[in-house]
């Protein structure tokens, strides 16, 4: 078995663009990885996506920037980022003030080349260092864009955990960001290490769905052609930017008030002490907003290692630049992020309803789980606040909410009393049949 960095080497400088040789090659080397457990879909350029439509596939062979006497200044055989991810094609001379209209530059890094991407608003361009525009003082130069749009698949890897119920939860993560790493290479390898863990271990009650798409329009390809499952979606979780040193940071759905919302906020700050949750479209944008949209509604969070917002690096310092390379990932924080995503899980399945099988306050001494207010008043105090709320009307995380403490911490004093058969669990909310025990 590889270990998600050396994966990561092998695919990272891939010219993966949203329908292009490079990015079905990684899938291929990915589906591979998960030893058949790996489903490919895929929609031809033109498939009607809701509004939408499957783009045409990408490639392109040459592009590059040269003096007129033949120097060459940037080529796209060195770094794929040189050239706009679906460029037009372009040969010819022009002005320095014409090419510098199609020269992007990274606005923060002057070493870097940015990650530029015309995909809809369709012209022609070319990447470079603000260092390198900067030395360009020659009145005219030549420019070399051989690209090619040409009828193509758009594909989707999705890997399917079954569990007891249909009811599924979607991980999801993009893997059309060509050579580069942090965005969006670790989502995807985070993504397939909780989807190895979770099909080697016990059945989960939910199923599980990881899907592995080109970013937006692979949601909406999927989407649209598997309406009979949205209903049965629960909840999601998009996964990106997870092998940088920031804090985990989670982004709450369009429902903040999901049951998975409650659960992942209040479980993650057991999870990641430095950790911080902020709301829907406040940390960073990405497939999430397609699950979340009208007809839609599934409320799908997001896990990354982002500086907060306004932070002058946010989300980190290298993000769509050439300076997002393996050297700023390590396998260690990708280990630590693939355990948040399996942990988050695990409560996940947990949350259910808590029924009381007693009436009155629970004789605490004669059940054995007094805890003395002198030795630990903190400890009795939560006992209290958390026995008078199991009345079958809330979740285990409904809990962890009105009382601002951590999921894992309520989930304690609940399995204890679920030992003692004093409260028992359900899916449904204030049920009165006893035969849902057993559902
Ligand atoms: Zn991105």
């Amino acid at each position: 078995m590889h270990n998600m960095l050396d994966l990561i080497y092998e695919l990272w400088f891939l010219r993966r663009d949203l329908v292009s040789d490079g990015y079905d090659f990684a899938l291929k080397r990915l589906a591979a990885e998960m030893k058949g457990q790996m489903t490919i879909h895929e929609y031809p350029t033109g498939e009607p996506c809701w509004t939408w439509q499957a783009p045409e596939k990408w490639s392109c062979s040459a592009a590059y920037l040269e003096t007129l006497d033949g120097r060459r200044l940037i080529d796209a055989a060195d770094h794929p980022l040189h050239v706009v991810s679906y460029s037009l094609p372009f040969e010819g001379v022009v002005s320095r003030e014409e090419l510098l209209r199609h020269l992007h530059v990274h606005p923060r890094l002057p070493h870097a080349i940015p990650f530029v991407f015309k995909y809809y608003q369709r012209d022609w361009g070319l990447c470079a260092s603000s260092m390198l525009r900067d030395t360009l003082d020659e009145p005219s130069y030549r420019v070399v864009i051989r690209s090619k749009f040409s009828p193509g698949t758009l594909k989707v890897g999705e890997v399917v955990i079954p569990g007891q119920s249909e009811q599924s939860f979607v991980l999801a993560a993009h893997l059309c960001h060509p050579a580069m790493v942090n965005d969006d290479l670790t989502g995807v390898l985070v993504g397939l290490e909780a989807a190895k863990a979770l099909l080697s271990g016990p059945k989960p009650y939910f199923t599980y769905r990881l899907l592995i798409v080109p970013e937006t329009i692979g949601s909406l390809a999927y989407l649209s052609h598997n309406e009979a499952l949205i209903p049965g979606m629960v909840g999601g979780l998009f996964l990106e930017m997870l092998g940088n040193d920031s804090p985990h940071a989670l982004q709450g759905s369009f429902q903040p008030q999901s049951q998975v919302d409650r659960c992942f906020r209040s479980a993650l700050t057991a999870l990641d002490a430095h950790s911080y949750s902020a709301p829907y479209r406040t940390v960073i944008n990405n497939d999430e907003r397609q699950f979340n949209a009208p007809g839609v509604r599934v409320p799908m969070l997001s896990l990354s290692r982002v500086e907060p917002p306004g932070s002058p690096n946010w989300p980190y310092a290298e993000y769509h630049s050439s300076l997002d390379t393996p050297a700023i990932v390590t396998e260690e924080r990708l280990q630590t992020s693939a355990q948040v995503v399996l942990d988050l899980i695990e409560a996940w399945e947990c949350n259910q309803y808590v029924v009381n099988n007693f009436k009155g306050e629970v004789f605490c001494s004669g059940y054995g789980i007094w805890i003395d207010y002198l030795t630990n008043p903190e400890g009795h105090r939560r006992l209290f606040e958390i026995m008078e709320r199991c009345d079958g009307s809330r979740t285990v995380a409904d809990i962890a909410v009105e009382l601002e403490i951590s999921f894992q911490a309520v989930w304690e004093v609940v399995s204890q009393l679920q030992a003692k058969e004093l409260v028992w669990l359900s899916r449904a909310p204030n049920p009165t049949d006893p035969d849902r025990r057993l559902s």
